[in-house]
């Protein structure tokens, strides 16, 4: 039976206002099982993006409670590595049927502090929940390889071991998702962990490491501090955590990636993208708009696999006044609306970013065939509203290219042939993910064996892969070696112990050391 849980959830969801009188919730730490406030000085106010309201108050967790939360991962990683493997499995089963009972409420959180609408939410949190069911596999996924008789009475086996206390920092678009990349995995391989996520949005992961813990994490096995810069490099300077996995912009992780490296750590660093729907004309005209349609402002364009370029090759050119028409009827409005296709962006910082680079197309000779600026959202007047935005006739010179916007504007580049497109594709310095869309085998296998980026999609808009491959990313996406879950995810929170055994019956009849390498 699965007991209730208590208090922190339903006070991270409750929509408080300091304005109507009721109490505000401030985010907690974790820190060895227990949530505890912070006795810092200095928070981050987080505001509802479609009302610009105060949710709760983030602290910036103070380096006394960020060195408690790295000791008790430390002390907990003795007891933690020695459970069996089919502890740790019983834990994310656990864990997996409360994420389910609680999609609602999780839900329910991510668009209070995210922004995205209801349904998307709900995605946020099954793309997570499917890598906690991955990770329900570990009785056969962590075993190892053994090879007996290596020589006369020598076995070698090989154990994957757990590396120790592991660290994740997420970024604001995929709060229940991106840290569910992380700390299941992690923690059912043997590690502890520490979480950062992202001050912008941490509702979620708060509500997940509490099932996580009702499903039987022991304490200090996952601990969550907050903050910015300082707890980042906290992480990456901290000599106790072993690895971290970065997922967010480029600036912070080429920082974290060079950083934790060169503190001597594993880091594994998902970063920013452009990615590229190619349209050729033969194909399916109607699938292929409304996939682009949807690709490119779903969530408000804040997914790092949206499709904010479309290259239109040859005769689809002639497609861009019906792919405005209906990106014009998508609804825009607050997340929980009915109806609502997309909610507002996360910031008005990030709304007065989005907004400067479209008008940077404009000025730099683009055409504005759909501008999303300046629209008012009846009810919702304060909120970080941007309407779908569809740029036409950009050059990869434009600014509006060369930045990753992060909001609802598709930037249309038109090319005569597919090598052309490939070209623009290859050029830009993302390669996370792109798609083809066409009815030809050929022209497709072309493109998947040309272009260098991470995940494509052949007339799939968004191909983000299923737990049992990875997420992976190239060039100026990804820096790190082992990506994000599969058996790359495995192998970046395990490390290879590789053991020879010799059992010898008789004892030696002769008492001479051998002294030159064993062949
Ligand atoms: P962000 O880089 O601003 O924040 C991510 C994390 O890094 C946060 O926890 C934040 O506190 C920290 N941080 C931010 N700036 C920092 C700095 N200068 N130094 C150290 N730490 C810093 O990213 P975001 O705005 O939250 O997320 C959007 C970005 O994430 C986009 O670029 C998007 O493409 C990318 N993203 C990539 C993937 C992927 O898998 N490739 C997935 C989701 C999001």
């Amino acid at each position: 039976k699965i007991t209730p849980l208590h208090g922190l959830r339903s006070m991270s969801t409750a929509k408080v206002s300091p304005a109507a009188g009721t109490e505000l919730y401030k985010t907690k730490n974790l820190i060895n099982g227990e949530f505890i406030e912070s006795s810092t000085s200095e928070w981050i106010d987080l505001h509802n993006p479609a009302t610009n309201e105060l949710v709760t108050r983030v602290p910036k967790s103070t380096p006394e409670e960020m060195q408690a939360a790295v000791d008790a991962a430390k002390s907990a990683f003795k007891s933690w590595s020695q459970t069996s493997v089919l502890s740790r499995q019983g834990v994310m089963f656990k864990f997996q049927h409360l994420i389910k009972e609680n999609m609602a409420e999780l839900s329910k959180n991510i668009t209070l502090e995210q922004g995205k609408t209801l349904v998307d939410a709900e995605g946020d949190v099954i793309r997570g929940l499917q890598i906690v069911e991955h990770a329900c596999s570990v009785t056969s996924l962590q075993m190892g390889e053994t090879m007996p008789s290596v020589t006369k009475d020598m076995d070698t086996y090989s154990i994957r071991a757990p590396l120790g206390v592991c660290a994740g920092i997420t970024p604001f678009n995929f709060p229940a998702m991106i840290p569910l990349w992380m700390f299941p995995l992690a923690n059912v391989c043997g590690n502890t962990y520490i979480l950062k996520p992202s001050e912008r949005d941490p509702g979620a992961a708060m509500m997940l490491a509490e099932m996580a813990m009702e499903a039987g994490l022991p304490k200090g096995v996952l601990n969550i501090i907050h903050g910015t810069h300082d707890s980042v490099n906290f992480i990456c300077d901290n000599p106790d955590i072993k690895a971290i996995s970065f997922v967010g912009s480029n600036q912070a992780g080429r920082h974290i990636y060079e950083r934790g490296s060169k503190n001597g750590k594993r880091v594994q660093a998902n970063m920013a993208a452009k990615n590229h729907g190619v349209v050729l004309p033969d194909a399916n005209k109607e699938n292929t708009l409304n996939q682009l349609v949807g690709a490119a402002f779903g969530a408000a364009g804040q997914r790092c696999m949206a499709l904010s370029v479309a290259v239109m090759v040859g005769e689809a050119r002639n497609w861009i006044p019906e792919l405005v028409e209906r990106a014009r009827k998508l609804k825009v409005t607050a997340g929980d609306q009915p109806g609502a296709d997309l909610g507002p962006v996360i910031s008005p910082q990030s709304k007065a970013r989005i907004e400067r680079l479209i008008q940077s197309g404009v000025d730099e000779g683009a055409e504005l065939s759909l501008d999303g600026r300046n629209i008012t959202v009846p009810g919702y007047e304060n909120g970080n509203f941007v309407g779908p935005t569809i740029i036409n006739k950009v050059t990869p010179n434009m600014e509006c290219y060369r930045e990753e916007i992060f909001g609802p504007v598709l930037n249309v580049v038109e090319a005569d042939t597919m090598d052309e497109a490939i070209q623009i594709l290859n050029d830009n310095p993302y390669g996370n993910g792109c798609a083809v869309f066409t009815n030809s085998g050929a022209a497709a296998g072309k493109f998947t064996n040309e272009v260098d980026v991470g995940q494509i999609g052949v007339n799939v808009p968004i191909p983000v892969p299923l737990p049992m491959f990875s997420f992976t990313g190239s060039r100026g996406s990804f820096l790190g070696d082992s990506n994000f879950y599969g058996k790359a995810g495995l192998n970046f929170y395990s490390q290879w112990k590789t053991v020879t055994t010799l059992w010898k019956e008789e004892d030696a009849k002769t008492a001479t050391a051998e002294v030159a390498m064993p062949r």
